[in-house]
């Protein structure tokens, strides 16, 4: 089974960070803790590059600005045969959000580009 482990900020659910794996071995907990501590460390600055994220976490949510600590950690199951068609659907996820999130960012309404805004 194809699961997705995702970090998603607390009341809107805008997704900070998301995992697809195929491993009946890992427990929900462990891929939940795994991670929770790759976040922790990103928010840190510690290898950012080498966990995947483009740069250092900021701790909020750039689109609505929920804090780190509201954030919250899920389990969901992706509904794909194989591991690459789960890939597909979770990349078009990503660029459905990113995308909504540049126009956001355009119009000047995401919490970083009002953050940007006020102060400089
Ligand atoms: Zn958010």
């Amino acid at each position: 089974m194809i699961k997705l482990v995702q970090c998603l900020c607390s009341e809107q659910r805008h997704c900070i960070a998301a995992l697809g794996y195929n491993n009946d071995d890992l427990s929900d907990k462990e891929a939940i803790e795994g991670l929770h501590e790759a976040i922790l460390m990103a928010l840190d600055g510690e290898g950012v590059e080498q966990l995947g994220f483009p740069k250092k976490l900021n701790p909020w949510c750039g689109i609505c600005g929920a804090r780190q600590s509201s954030w919250r950690y899920e389990i969901g199951i992706v509904k794909a045969g194989t591991m690459r068609e789960a890939e597909r659907l979770l990349k078009r996820g990503e660029i459905e959000q990113s995308s909504g999130r540049a126009v956001l960012d355009a119009l000047g309404l995401s919490y970083d580009a009002w953050k940007k805004k006020h102060t400089n």
